[in-house]
């Protein structure tokens, strides 16, 4: 039987993460994916490097993988475009919000400065004329998912690790897993499989939250920020079955990415046209010009949606060995490096840089509804 410090079950950007943490540390480390690398939520993700204030252990998780991600910021592979969020207000009552959420970035060492009416059109001069101005984060960036996930598996294997392509974990044994060859692995068992998280660790409630995204031709130069309302944490933290929410991104081909819908109630990926509608005519309202370009593409992803909204991060209460990092909900991108270091922190019995607490897969009750 094949022995290992770590098996690490998923190669989206979580697992992937994890793998390169561990193997970096010394860690022989096995990393199972039966898919393409990054091919699941992570495939279908937007890729935008955000800090999400509303909660403050996302915001210091967030802040924290911020920084983490400075060091891919010349990485060719990780395809990093440092565009900076804008945060749009519609009105004075939502201009009203934006000096608390400075602060609050502040306060977690995140750079972001008000934006007034003026300033906003000479950013942005393609938004609608009549809101009320914003928030700046010209930090922030955009990059591309997939490709990353994969730059960090090929880091993880140059420092040893194992990559089972093609092969699933069946099961968990008292000291492993089981693949669907009938292999078995030796070692402790990490968890990362997204979506697919309650089929090995039922006891932990997750479910999946579709989003559609759509993606134009290009037209470089038309938007310069990733593009934001600022009421989107109402639609990313509310409980509704379905919303949307204005979150639009320039890609460094020059083709526009469009967000974003949230579906509780549809494990499968289908498109839902009436959703896919109310989206477009959301960011229709914000940004007219894009009724003039061409669509070229419209998908859908599932995020992995813990009951709370913070992943699980850390040992798995009542099973030896055994640990998760999964359930990033819409921010699993940002949060992968940060989540990858907690979690081989918590393993290596050291002391992490931001308090794993919030992220303790205990917190929820065993039998919570998701
Ligand atoms: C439409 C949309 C837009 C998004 N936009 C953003 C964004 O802009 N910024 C951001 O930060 N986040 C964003 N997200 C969220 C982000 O995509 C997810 O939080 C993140 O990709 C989760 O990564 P993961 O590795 O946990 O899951 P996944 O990428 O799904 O990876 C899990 C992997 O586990 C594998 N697996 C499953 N079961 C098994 C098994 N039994 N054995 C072995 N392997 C298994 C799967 O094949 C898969 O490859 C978005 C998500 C969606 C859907």
């Amino acid at each position: 039987m094949a022995s290992h410090d770590l098996i690490v079950v998923g190669a989206g950007i979580v697992g992937a993460a994890c793998a390169e943490a561990a193997a970096g540390e010394g860690l022989r480390v096995a990393l199972v994916e039966p898919g393409p690398i990054g091919g699941g939520s992570t495939a279908a993700a937007m890729g935008h490097l955000v800090a999400m204030d509303d909660d403050p252990a996302e915001l210091a998780l967030s802040a924290y993988s911020l920084r983490l991600w400075e060091r891919y910021a010349e990485l060719k592979d990780a395809e990093f475009s440092r565009c900076g969020t804008l945060w749009v207000a519609r009105d004075d009552r939502e201009l009203a919000a934006v000096p608390a959420k400075i602060a609050r970035l502040a306060a977690a060492g995140v750079h972001a400065e008000p934006v007034d009416a003026q300033r906003l059109y000479q950013l942005e001069p393609q938004l609608r004329p009549g809101l009320a101005g914003g928030m700046r984060v010209p930090g922030e960036a955009v990059v591309y998912p997939p490709r990353m996930a994969r730059h960090l598996v090929g880091v993880a294997c140059s420092a040893g690790a194992t990559l089972y392509a093609g092969r699933r974990v069946v099961g968990l044994l008292p000291h492993g897993a089981l693949l669907d060859d009938g292999q078995q692995l030796s070692g402790p068992v990490l968890v990362a499989s997204g979506v697919a998280l309650p089929e090995l660790l039922p006891e932990l409630p997750l479910r999946p939250r579709k989003g559609q995204l759509a993606i134009t031709d290009r037209y470089p130069g038309l938007v310069h920020h990733q593009l934001l309302e600022l009421g989107y944490a109402d639609s990313a933290h509310g409980d509704a079955d379905s919303s949307v929410a204005f979150n639009v991104q320039p890609r460094p081909t020059g083709q526009i990415l469009i967000g974003s819908s949230r579906q509780f109630g549809a494990a499968d990926r289908g498109l839902s046209l009436p959703l896919l509608r109310q989206m477009l005519q959301r960011a229709f309202e914000f940004l007219p010009v894009l009724r003039e370009l061409q669509a070229i593409r419209v998908w859908s992803g599932l995020r992995p949606a813990t009951p709370d909204g913070r992943p699980y991060l850390g040992a798995v209460p009542g099973r030896r060995d055994v640990w998760v990092a999964a359930g990033h909900e819409g921010l699993g991108v940002t949060t992968a490096l940060g989540s990858a270091r907690l979690l081989v922190d918590g393993l290596l019995g050291r002391t992490a840089a931001i308090d794993p607490a919030p992220y303790a897969p205990g917190r929820v009750p065993a039998g919570a509804a998701a």
